[in-house]
């Protein structure tokens, strides 16, 4: 079973929307477990007091290094990737999400209030990881990012329906568009839109040649830096 384990100030933010849907009915049918775990239980004098003023000066609190060490040595597992949830951490990727799909789990530190005291970082060798350039409140958010792309790569979770296949990302490409009944729909303004022909001729081929031009175009000019950055433009350069 894969196991998640966020050490967090707020354990009762979770599973949150991670018991619902997929996640929700994977962590019921004991595809992953879930644990959160309360920093403050770490906590070494009686008021319960994690964080303190930072060295130096500046707005906020740090969380202290030694209850945060202490709360890491009691709940990491052997070959268990331990992530801190960071603004300026590696940017999350699905490449990342697969690879950790693919161990025995992930320990998610939470940060809050300025972050934590760099010197954990370093003893732990926490790898820091960013779910993108804007900042939280805290980590959960993004621990719940992580968790839920990683266990819905898990086996058996997505079924051949949600397939991962030709999701955006997997191959370097963002996803093509999306059409449903009816064939012909009026918006809000009364106009009349219609889904591409191609998509209702029934030629298979082609339609497979209309989505990846489709993704090859909307990745262009939405993600140049993907575009740049796909298999396909690599290979060109090591011609
Ligand atoms: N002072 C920090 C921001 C602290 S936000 C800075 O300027 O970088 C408080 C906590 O929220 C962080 O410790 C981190 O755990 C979490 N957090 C905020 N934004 C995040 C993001 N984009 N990705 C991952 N975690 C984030």
């Amino acid at each position: 079973m894969w196991r998640a384990t966020a050490l967090t100030l707020f354990p009762e933010m979770f599973p949150g929307p991670l018991g619902e849907s997929l996640a929700g009915k994977a962590l019921r049918e004991s595809v992953w477990s879930l644990e959160a775990v309360d920093i403050r239980r770490f906590a070494r004098d009686r008021h319960g007091t994690v964080d303190d003023a930072p060295f130096g000066g500046g707005a906020g609190m740090v969380l202290k290094p030694d209850v945060l060490s202490a709360a890491i040595e009691a709940v990491a597992q052997p070959g268990m990737a331990k992530l801190l949830m960071s603004p300026r951490g590696a940017p999350f990727s699905q490449a990342r999400g697969r690879e950790l799909a693919k161990g025995p789990g992930v320990l998610l530190v939470c940060g809050r209030f300025e972050g934590v005291d760099e010197r954990v970082i370093e003893a732990h060798a926490l790898e820091e990881v960013s779910v993108g350039d804007f900042v939280l409140s805290g980590g959960e958010i993004a621990a719940m990012a992580v968790m839920d792309c990683c266990v819905r790569l898990l086996p058996g979770v997505m079924g051949a329906a949600e397939s991962a296949s030709e999701e955006s990302f997997e191959d370097g490409l963002l996803e093509y568009p999306h059409y449903t009944r009816p064939a012909t729909w009026a918006g809000p303004d009364g106009t009349e839109r219609r889904v591409p022909e191609v998509l209702v001729s029934g030629h298979h081929g082609k339609v497979a040649d209309w989505r990846m031009k489709q993704r090859e175009e909307i990745t262009r000019r939405r993600r140049p830096d993907l575009w740049a950055r796909r298999p396909a433009a690599k290979m060109n350069e090591e011609k």
